[in-house]
Formats: C-alpha cells, structure tokens, sequence
C-alpha cells in the first residue's frame, strides 16, 4: 500500500510515476534502477530547446466557467485571441484544491503528500497546535530553485506559498501570505527598498472592505484595489525583469480568486441579472486584467517568451458549509467539554492575560482547535482539525500527542468505519433533490502514494464534499451541511482550473486537458532541461508543434531546514483575518 519511501525502498516505478510511461522509463525498473540508467549532470540546457524563455501568468481561482462567457461577449479580447491561437483546456487542480496545496504542487511537479503543504494551516499531531505553512515546510525542491541549480535566471513575483522568500538565481517577491510590507518579502532582500520606491502605494492588503450601506460606492473601491493590483503586477514584472534579467519569469493575480469569492453573485450567469450594475462593475474589472494581459502578451513577444496561462484551481458558487464535526459528535466519536468548563476554560484565559499581559499561545487554547472547538480530548477518538474545501480528519491514536485514546491495533478498523459512515451520509439540498455530502472520502495515503510514518502530521482522512460545499471545523446549528442563502451567495473552489499557452513552437488551436503537476516537467522540458525522475506530472509534448525530448534524470532532494513557525503574534492575526474573509479557518 505504501509504493513511496525515500531511502532504498524498492518501489517500482510504474506504481508510484504512472506518468512517466511512454517518456523513455522502463515501467518496471525500480527508482535506483531509473536513477542508473538517466544520464548524469549536463550542461545548462543538455537537450533541444522550444522555448527560449517562458512567461508563466498565474491566475488564481480562475475558470472557464467566468472567462468564456466575457470573452464571448468581447470584453476579453486579448485574453480571447490568445486562446484561439495557441492551446488551451481544463487544467485540474490537487485534492484538495486549496490555493497553498495548488500552487506547492505547480513548484514542486509533487503532490501534496510528498511536498507537505495540504492546507494554509499546518496541525501537529504531538501538540494539537495548528501554525501556519511557509516555506520552510516545503519538503522539496521548487521549480525555481531546479532552474537556479541548472543556471537559468529566473523571477518570482506574488506565487503564493513562497513567503519568506528563498535565494534563486534571480529574484523573488513573496506572494499573499507576506504579512506586510514591514516584512522582507524579497529576493535579494534590497530589492524591497527599490520596489517600495518605485510603487509607492505597494502593499499587502487584501482586505475586501465593509462598510455597513456602503453600497456601489464601496464596491467599487473593492473592486479599484484588484485593479491597481493588476497594474502593479506588470509594473513589477517589466521593473525586476529588465534589473535582473530572465529564463523563467511568474507573475501570480491572487485578487482573481478574491474577486470571484466576494462577487460571486454577480458573476454567475444564474444571478447576475439580477444585480445589473454589480454585475457591469465586475466585469469590468476582468476587463482591466484584460489590458493588463495585454501589457504582458506584448512583454512576452519583445522577449521571444513563451506564454503559460495557469490557475490553481476553478471557481463556482458556495452553496453551503458541510460541517463533519457535528457528525462525528452525534455518532460519539467527537466529545465536548460541557459549558460550565469551557466558561472556567475563558476564565483562566483572561486571568492568564491579565497576569502575563499575553496569553503564551496553546496552553491556554488559542492556536489549538480550542478556539473553536471545545473539544474533550479524552473523550475523544476523531476529529477534523482543520479545513480547506476539503476537511482534514485526524485520528486520537494514543501515543501520537496528549491525550490520546484509540489503541493503536484499532487504528485501521476505525478509520475505515468511520470514512464508510461518512461516505454514508446524505443530505437534501434547497431543490428537495437528495445528495452525498461527502462523495469520496480518501485515505491520505492511499490518495498521496506516500508513507504517514514518514511524515505523521498528514491527516488519516480526506473528506471531499459535494462540489460547492466547503468543510468547516466549527459546529453550528444541528444540521451536518448549513445552506447559504442566495441573496448573501459567495464563491468557492472547484476542482477544474484553466490552461493556455502560445508563442513560439506553441500549437495552434488545440484543445487539452492537463493536471497542475504537470506543469513543472513541461516547464523543464521544453527550456530543454532534464527531467527529474521523481517528479509525478507528464510533459504535455502535444502543446509544442514539435515535441520536446523528454530525458529524466536523478532526483535531487532537498535539505530540509527545521525552523519554528516564521509568523509573530500580529502577523499571525494579520493573516487570520485576511483568510477568514475568504471563507478559511471556519
Ligand atoms: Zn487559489
């Protein structure tokens, strides 16, 4: 069951690389073997190039779904041209597709069980203590450190998941989860002084501002936010482009996924006719990053570049909140603790507080699930702990962290009846039709191909809700799925993201449907760089009028840092806030 272990196992190749079949690897050899047999080292680019440079625009959360229909009626038409010249589909996006899981494994070319990054939030099972994920919990190599290592300049500008920055033959600026601007979020880190210069108004707010009847006025200083951020995205690509030169250059537009979230209303064809003029403003924004796209099309054609248009994931409508815990508490497998402990719980917080000045973090419950669950440890055998469309579930085995009550021989037997009972469950929606709320509900490391003894803060279960439902952690109400009310309708993830690419050597007119982990062997492969063999994604060869050679070579791990969580007190809640505005941390 466990194909994958780093150090000498055996594993054959063709039960954990299903990808590279076809692509010059023997399907039976084992990894040492495929190791042996791919050629050593080489020079900067050993194999025939197709691109000379790539320009890679990511677009985060973006969907056909929203891009089709502006297109379709002309208010996209670079966006549009650019499709129809050059090939495009349905890129999909990792289970769960969560923008820092996403985006790790576009980095990586690894799923999420190699890398390690699943969610914003990372939970420890020793201490029950949730942090937030930087970079220094990425356990391997990142497309750009492989293209420094080879020599190839590259840039970096607002890819999420690379805050704090990493050294690269190039630069780098940290994408949404840099705290503010008081933090380094460059790549050499003097390049903040310069950037800061140049853009006076750069910054790191993404808050989608509330003001009660703040009406059209308000959304539309929402909405010239995402804009200038649109601007600002090619005044940095142009200004560290041209100070630091470029093979590989990415630029990402999270306000994208921001923007679909919080207009969701106004965008989806169901409703938008009923708010016209919300649903003009809208518009025009995706109109702006039009433009913009424009700017950075023509960037591209000055540099012989060619174009990669990317998403993390799709986009739709949040029909409702699923919420697992309130099942598991109801079958017995989840205990609270009774409202008379949890009222001493607070009080001992704010005595805490007023004695130390501050509360010191999880001993007194505000990092840990406690803050929104009161959950009763010892009374209790599973729980989600946290959630990002998907819940993450985590077994109390007893060994693992304080507290735990499930014998370890009963670990299988409970983990496979609780994911039968919640695949079990059923729900009705508001059209009286009856459903699955959760349809799959995946092992971790059946899904990843990857070892939980090897990396034991993974959850046990995977719980992926019916499209257009999102986990939360938090139990409220007594129903396990909370509908939400179509006047107040926001957005969410979907599994089906967007692909594109043109210029030269670029097929014209195809349509193809690609995996994000794909992107980083195709990267590689058609600067004309080896492959590393274990990367999990095929070389989409049908995208180039000419396919690129595909040569795999040995794996390079990553020496991994050990370093505490990187965000401070206010940082921490910085970034609280701005998550919980897009619907996280529930
Ligand atoms: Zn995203």
């Amino acid at each position: 069951m466990l194909s994958f272990r780093r150090d000498g196992d055996l594993a054959r190749l063709d039960e954990v690389l299903p990808a590279v079949r076809g692509q010059g690897m023997n399907p039976g050899m084992t990894i040492e073997a495929a190791v042996r047999a791919v050629p050593q080292g080489g020079a900067a680019r050993p194999l025939k190039a197709l691109a000379e440079r790539i320009l890679i625009i990511g677009l985060d959360g973006a969907t056909f779904d929203v891009l089709d229909p502006l297109i379709q009626a002309g208010r996209m038409p670079a966006l549009g041209e650019f499709l129809r010249d050059g090939v495009c589909g349905v890129l999909h996006s990792t289970k769960p597709p969560i923008t820092p899981a996403a985006w790790t494994t576009f980095m990586t070319g690894k799923g999420p069980g190699r890398h390690g990054i699943i969610d914003f939030e990372k939970y420890h099972v020793a201490t029950h203590e949730l942090t937030f994920n930087s970079t220094y919990e990425i356990r391997e190599k990142t497309l750009w450190e492989h293209l420094s290592d080879k020599g190839l300049k590259v840039g970096s500008v607002h890819v999420p998941m690379t805050y704090p920055p990493r050294p690269v033959n190039g630069f780098m600026i940290s994408g949404f989860e840099t705290p503010s601007i008081d933090a380094d979020f460059t790549y050499p880190p003097e390049l903040k002084r310069e950037i800061l210069r140049r853009i006076p108004d750069y910054n790191y707010r993404t808050n989608w501002r509330r003001r009660l009847l703040g009406g059209l006025a308000m959304l539309r200083e929402n909405l010239a936010y995402i804009q200038r951020s649109f601007e600002q995205g090619v005044e940095l690509v142009k200004l560290c482009g041209e100070m630091y030169g470029w093979d590989v250059l990415m630029i990402v537009y999270k306000l994208v996924d921001n923007l679909q979230h919080k207009t969701w209303k106004y965008l989806d064809p169901r409703f938008n006719r009923r708010y016209p003029r919300q649903a003009q403003m809208a518009a025009e924004c995706f109109m702006r990053l039009d433009e913009n796209l424009a700017k950075l099309f023509e960037y591209a054609r000055r540099h012989r570049a060619t174009v990669l248009i990317m998403s993390d994931h799709g986009h739709g409508s949040l029909d409702g909140k699923a919420q697992p815990n309130l099942l598991l508490h109801a079958w017995g497998y989840l205990a609270l603790r009774s409202p008379l402990d949890r009222a001493s719980q607070r009080a001992g917080h704010w005595l805490h507080r007023l004695n130390k000045g501050k509360a010191s973090r999880f001993e007194q419950g505000s990092r840990g699930i406690e803050r929104d669950l009161a959950v009763d440890w010892s009374r209790t055998r599973a729980c989600v702990m946290h959630a990002g469309i998907y819940g993450f579930l985590y077994l109390n085995v007893r060994g693992r962290g304080p507290n735990g009550v499930v014998d370890p021989q009963d670990y299988h037997a409970l983990r496979d009846e609780i994911a039968e009972r919640l695949r079990g469950v059923t729900a009705t929606d508001p059209a009286g039709k009856e459903f699955r709320v959760f349809p799959e509900v995946y092992k971790t490391d059946e899904l990843y191909g990857c070892s939980r003894a090897d990396y034991p803060d993974l959850p046990d279960l995977l719980l992926a809700p019916r499209p257009g439902l999102a986990v939360i952690r938090k139990i409220r109400g007594r129903s396990p799925v909370r509908w939400c009310p179509p006047g107040r309708l926001e957005g969410t993830h979907r599994a089906e993201g967007v692909l594109a690419l043109g210029g030269p050597n670029v097929r014209r007119g195809l349509r193809i449907e690609a995996d994000i982990v794909d992107i980083a062997p195709t990267t590689l492969a058609a600067l004309g760089l080896r492959v590393p063999v274990d990367m999990e994604g095929r070389v989409l060869g049908q995208a180039f009028t000419v396919a690129p050679t595909v040569e795999r070579e040995p794996p390079v791990k990553k020496v991994a840092e050990e370093r505490a969580e990187v965000y401070t007190e206010d940082e921490r809640r910085l970034l609280e806030k701005r998550l919980s505005e897009l619907g996280y941390l529930e």
